[in-house]
């Protein structure tokens, strides 16, 4: 499998400048690149477009694409062939009575990065001719989900890939499950006795435990355990480097690092195994700077800086055989190919190539075999095979009617509205921009004390929308929005609602920020003329997404295609009213389905249950020759799990009901009819989904 792909491995061409902050430089080319993409949409839209806008491309690759039904396509085997409409896939999940939202695993994506990052790393160790070999582990915080973690030993078998564990019940995970001879079981994180047992324990299960020392403490108990048991165990040491990371987990590493044993720590772990007789025991070096890593020479430093603490290592007499380079290897989710938090400069080959090199050069210097090398990929194996799929429910767009004429004898500030709207032109959009600011401002005030009616201050508003979409109409064919205009697309910008949760599905995106890439996976032959941002079911204000990709920084809307209304009266939207009274909700629609790509690492598993919003359907696909099968199928929680969660039972809250109905029925406040009705729905709700149906 040819892996080098078109960045360069000098990335002296990667553009490396990037920042979070805008530059008047990037600034220019956002605008360009607007334009470029605004003059296009005057010929017919085309799945190109839909390429280019959305970058499907460069996150994508080589597993998302757009077919020429203007569909995602997904490739699960990478390059090797074969795909899957992924909007049929979801049409004929539904039709199987699972609803959305959704989260489509492809184990055939899993199995490519594991295959992928295996052979980086073989590629490497043949190109500098380093003599030893690569055993990867996969991080099991990063989805411990049991059918993936499974997948992951099965796929990892002809590698002899391995598990680690960053806790107890992730260590209770790795021993029952892994079952490949000679793949190491990496024990980290904070230990006591019982962890540090059960890890040599499962050494008389045939099974390779490394036991890394986290903190100091934890010799003491590994020496004490192995007096115990008689077992030798193997030990690691995790160094605290000196390396600055960087991006969002820059803190992992330095010295006020939370792990790891700074470099007299090691020395003292080194003189305590010594004197216990068992310094051999000593065999791994463990370091990791943090999770996506976006620059490559972040990575060189940590390898350089850690291989030579390697070397030291075995010359003070430990028995070294691992060195392990931790995670960090980072997702392009924007596809930029820079060293911006959400993309990477480099792809895994040049990761492994330079692992490979680095480590060789400085044993080779020493005269030191080179290691058995460890990564602890998490993010790199299992973000791209899961996807998530949800529907929208409903929008709420900025009034699109005429606003009402104005005569002479209403009030002032309606005239002098009315007249800046009627005067709106290419000359003076600008100005006229700021009037009706300050005109509805001050309409707000005369309202507040009682000098404009209700009926007046609709007016205002309406007049108001008006001028905005007036400019709006102006700037869209227009060479340049000037800066204190820029607000006015957010102001004018739609607000999709989403059948989701983004605490439970997409953490990261509420807690730190993170870029997912997030596309409709149908119309996109058709432009998208909205520009929104996304709602969530919860009744939190944070529970939405108003950060997308773009090629330079983020963007702040998302291209979205307007929803086409349905004429099935049976259907209704479920949103009924917004909290602005400038905006409304469109009523009746046609299925409009959005994904959610790269989440497979971490949002799983940190998503939380607020307002009770629980876990959402997973479906496993695998590709067959004949198309593809459905291997397994994981139900979402009910509303009765998610109360059980949080100690309600359900049996008690029918029976609460049941009491309060009877009651009520006694004092004649309601039919027998009604009470019916009211314990069926409670008791069907209970076992049903908590994300709406429609
Ligand atoms: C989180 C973590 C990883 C996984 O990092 P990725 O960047 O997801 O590959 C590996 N090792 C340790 C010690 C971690 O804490």
């Amino acid at each position: 499998m040819d892996l080098q792909s078109t960045i360069n491995q000098n990335s002296s061409e990667t553009p490396n400048h990037r920042s979070l902050t805008n530059t008047s430089q990037t600034h220019k080319t956002d605008e360009t690149e607007i334009n470029h993409i605004k003059s296009e949409q005057k010929k017919s839209w085309t799945i190109e477009d839909s390429e280019k806008l959305y970058r499907i491309l460069g996150w994508g690759n080589p597993y998302f694409s757009i077919n020429s039904a203007g569909h995602v396509t997904v490739s699960p085997k990478g390059d090797l062939g074969g795909s899957l409409d992924l909007y049929e896939l979801v049409e004929s999940i539904k039709q199987r009575n699972i609803g959305l939202p959704l989260i489509i695993r492809f184990s055939d994506i899993l199995e490519d990065r594991i295959e992928r990052l295996n052979a980086c790393f073989s590629k490497a160790i043949a190109r500098y001719k380093y003599k030893n070999i690569y055993r990867g582990v996969f991080p099991v915080k990063c989805n411990q989900n049991s059918q993936l973690v499974k997948e992951v030993v099965k796929f990892g078998k002809p590698h002899k890939f391995g598990l680690e564990a960053g806790s107890k019940p992730e260590l209770l995970i790795a021993i029952a499950t892994l079952n490949t001879t000679d793949a190491l079981i990496i024990c980290n994180g904070y230990k006591d006795r019982e962890y540090i047992e059960t890890a040599m324990l499962a050494q008389r299960l045939g099974k390779t435990p490394i036991i890394v020392i986290e903190q100091v403490e934890e010799v003491q108990l590994v020496i004490e355990a192995s007096r115990k048991l008689n077992i030798k165990p193997v030990v690691g040491v995790r160094v605290k480097l000196s390396t600055k990371g960087i991006g969002r987990w820059a803190g992992t590493t330095g010295d006020r690092a939370k792990f790891g044993l700074n470099i007299p720590e090691i020395i003292q772990v080194v003189n305590q195994l010594k004197s216990a007789g068992i310094l051999d025991s000593l065999q791994l070096l463990h370091f990791h700077v943090g999770s996506q890593i976006s620059s490559i020479s972040v990575i060189k430093d940590a390898i350089r800086e850690a291989s030579q603490i390697y070397v030291e290592l075995a010359q003070l007499g430990a028995n070294m055989k691992y060195l392990d380079v931790g995670g960090g290897l980072a997702i392009d989710y924007d596809g930029s190919k820079t060293n911006f938090y959400a993309s990477k400069n480099y792809d895994m080959q040049n990761y492994a190539n330079d692992i490979v090199a680095e480590v060789k050069e400085a044993c080779e210097e020493k005269n030191i075999l080179p290691p058995i090398l460890v990564s602890e990929s998490g993010r790199a194996v299992a973000s791209h095979q899961s996807v998530l799929i949800f529907d929208v429910l409903g929008v709420s767009q900025v009034p699109k009617e005429e606003p009402p004429v104005i005569g002479k004898d209403e009030h002032l500030i309606l005239q002098n509205l009315y007249e800046t709207y009627q005067s709106i032109s290419k000359n003076n959009y600008q100005e006229a921009y700021h009037d009706a600011i300050q005109f509805k401002e001050e309409s707000i005030s005369l309202f507040n004390f009682g000098y404009l009616s209700i009926t007046e201050r609709a007016k205002v508003e309406q007049l108001y929308w008006g001028c905005f979409r007036k400019i709006q109409e102006i700037l869209k064919d227009s060479e340049y929005v000037p800066d204190d205009l820029e607000e006015l697309e957010k102001i004018m910008a739609s607000i999709y609602y989403i059948n989701l949760s983004v605490f439970q599905s997409a953490p990261d995106s509420w807690a730190i920020n993170q870029l997912f890439p997030i596309m409709p996976i149908h119309q996109l032959d058709e432009e998208p003329t909205e520009r929104a941002i996304l709602a969530d079911l919860t009744c939190d204000s944070d529970g939405k997404i108003e950060q997308f990709i773009d090629l330079r920084d983020v963007k702040s809307l998302l291209e979205l295609h307007a929803l086409k209304v349905t004429n099935k009266s049976s259907q209704y939207s479920p949103i009924q009213k917004s909290e602005n009274s400038a905006t409304e909700i469109t009523s009746v629609f046609e299925p409009y389905y959005l994904a959610m790509f790269l989440g497979g690492a971490y949002q799983e598993i940190m998503g939380n249950l607020h307002n009770l919003f629980g876990d959402v359907n997973v479906v496993h696909i695998k590709l067959t020759p004949s198309g593809y099968k459905i291997e397994h199928v994981v139900k979402g929680d009910t509303m009765t799990e998610v109360l059980n969660y949080v100690q309600y039972n359900s049996d008690g809250l029918v029976e609460s009901i049941r009491c309060q109905t009877e009651q009520a029925l006694q004092e004649e406040k309601i039919t027998l009819k009604e009470s019916r009705m009211l314990l069926q729905n409670y008791e069907s709700s209970l076992s049903s989904y908590t994300y709406l149906s429609n």
